[in-house]
Order: structure tokens, then C-alpha cells, then sequence
């Protein structure tokens, strides 16, 4: 599969319908982030490990380029159609060239979706479903409210789960002012600094897992996003990521006037 996505880089820079494709890459023996352009030397590139290539683009045409293409996985994808809706990035910046993930990746990041909508390269392979979130669901609220106030007594504050997500996009985020989150407080409020994330992600969270990665508390924030994804599918059939309908809970005042009263 590498060597056929080196072939197909090659063959989309020499096209010259792109500026360029932003795909991984091995330099000093490190695998990071890299735009190639025409005349760079694809035998550099790299698939694994899984990175979070869809923030990195918003990165990338803000370096002044027009179009590229990008070679992502099932989670890339659903966090680009995310930030085309919240006008992050122009959709007709962005070529993607999708991949599947193997099913070992699915399980590491406990995927339910581990491949794009067109898969060009690799074989999709069955979602995984956490144990977890059945025993969790299985509990009672107050059960349910007492695993959470354990599981985020770890929480050290390092906004890791924030700095890592692709579509924590707003400039100003409401985690970082003290009129809502106390500075200097560790662990944070309980539920206030979770809940607030929380409601902010319920309806933009792709399941990419990189908040859950980056945690160095081990805190298995995915199993809650992932119960939210599975509410809001359910509730509003909107899955984040999966097409471009509009965000239902930033959309619904717009579209529809209120009652009198209500
Ligand atoms: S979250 Fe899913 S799509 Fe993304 S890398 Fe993991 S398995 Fe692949
Ligand atoms: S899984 Fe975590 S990092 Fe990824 S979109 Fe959801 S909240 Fe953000
Ligand atoms: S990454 Fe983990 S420890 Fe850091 S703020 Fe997020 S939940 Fe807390």
C-alpha cells in the first residue's frame, strides 16, 4: 500500500492540479507532518503513525497555498467536513486521498468508523465497540456521575485533550477564562471544566481519539464523546463528520422561531 500512495503523490505533484500534498514523512528518523511539492523525493513518505493531519492543513494553506491534496484516514476526513462547516478551511482547497485503517488501529483507537466514505487505499475492516461503554450505559445516572468524578479526580489540567483536538477551533476559548474556570485550580471543577468541553464537542466530535492520546492522566475521554456521538445520532440522526449538514444545536434558533414564551 505504501508504495503505491508514494506512486499516486508522485503521479498528483507532476499533475500540477495541486500545490502541493500533505501527507507524512521521515526525516532524521522522525515521522512528522509534510507538504510535498513537485520534485520532492516521495520515497520519504509515510503512513504510520496516525497524526492529525486535518489541523496540520488548516496550518498549511494559511502558508499561502491555494489547493492540496491529503492523504488521510476515516477521522482526517470526518474532521475536514467539521472545519469546511465552520468555514476553518475552504472545501475546494482540499484534494482527500482517503486510506483505511488496519484493525489493529481500530482497536488502539477504539474506532467505530476506521475508514473514509472512499476508501482509495486499504480494506475496511469492522468498527470496534468499547466494553466499556456498555457497562457504562448499563449504570445508573448516579452511578454513571460518580465513575465520571473519579475518572476526572486525575485530571491535571494541561489542556492536552484541547490542544490535541482537530476541531477545537474558537479563538477564544471559554476553558482558559476565569470567569468559568477557576486558574490555578487542580484537578479542575467537577463537572464544570468537562461539562463545558463536553458541550462544546457534542456536536463536532469525529472520534479521532488524539484528546484521549494526548492525556497523560490515562483519562478515557473518547468513552465520553463517544456516548455524546451516539446521543446525538440518535436524537437529532446527526453524526459529526459524516456529512454536511449543519450542526443541529448551533442551527435550530436560527432556523426556527421561537414561541412566544418558550
Ligand atoms: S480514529 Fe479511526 S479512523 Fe482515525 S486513525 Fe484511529 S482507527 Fe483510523
Ligand atoms: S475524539 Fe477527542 S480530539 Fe477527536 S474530535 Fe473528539 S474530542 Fe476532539
Ligand atoms: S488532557 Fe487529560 S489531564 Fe489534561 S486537561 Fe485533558 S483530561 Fe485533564
Amino acid at each position: 500500500m505504501l508504495e503505491d500512495i508514494r506512486k499516486l503523490v508522485k503521479r498528483t505533484l507532476d499533475g500540477g492540479k495541486v500545490d502541493g500534498v500533505l501527507a507524512l514523512w521521515r526525516e532524521n528518523g522522525r515521522v512528522g507532518p509534510h507538504l510535498f511539492v513537485k520534485g520532492d523525493d516521495v520515497s520519504t513518505l509515510e503512513i504510520d503513525p496516525k497524526y492529525n493531519l486535518a489541523a496540520v492543513a488548516i496550518l498549511a494553506l494559511a502558508s499561502g497555498v491555494k489547493k492540496i491534496a491529503l492523504i488521510g484516514r476515516g477521522c482526517d476526513e470526518r474532521a475536514l467536513v467539521e472545519l469546511f462547516k465552520r468555514y476553518q478551511i475552504d472545501e475546494d482547497a482540499i484534494e482527500f486521498i482517503g486510506m483505511a485503517c488496519s484493525a489493529e488501529q481500530a482497536q488502539a483507537c477504539e474506532c467505530d468508523i476506521p475508514y473514509p466514505t472512499e476508501i482509495r487505499f486499504g480494506e475496511k475492516v469492522k468498527g470496534v465497540v468499547p466494553p466499556e461503554l456498555e457497562d457504562l450505559t448499563e449504570m445508573s445516572l448516579d452511578e454513571r456521575f460518580a465513575y465520571w468524578r473519579d475518572v476526572f479526580a486525575k485530571c491535571i489540567k494541561c489542556y492536552g485533550c484541547k490542544n490535541a483536538c482537530p476541531v477545537c477551533v474558537c479563538q477564544d476559548c471559554v476553558l482558559e477564562d476565569p470567569m468559568w474556570v477557576k486558574k490555578g485550580e487542580i484537578p479542575p471543577e467537577f463537572p464544570m471544566f468537562h461539562l463545558i468541553r463536553a458541550y462544546h464537542m457534542v456536536d463536532r466530535c469525529v472520534h479521532c481519539y488524539e484528546c484521549e492520546e494526548a492525556c497523560p492522566m490515562g483519562i478515557p475521554l473518547t468513552l465520553l464523546y463517544r456516548q455524546l456521538r451516539q446521543d446525538m445520532k440518535e436524537l437529532f440522526d446527526y453524526l459529526p463528520g459524516a456529512s454536511d449538514a449543519k450542526p443541529p444545536l448551533t442551527t435550530v434558533l436560527e432556523d426556527e422561531k421561537l414561541e412566544e414564551g418558550a
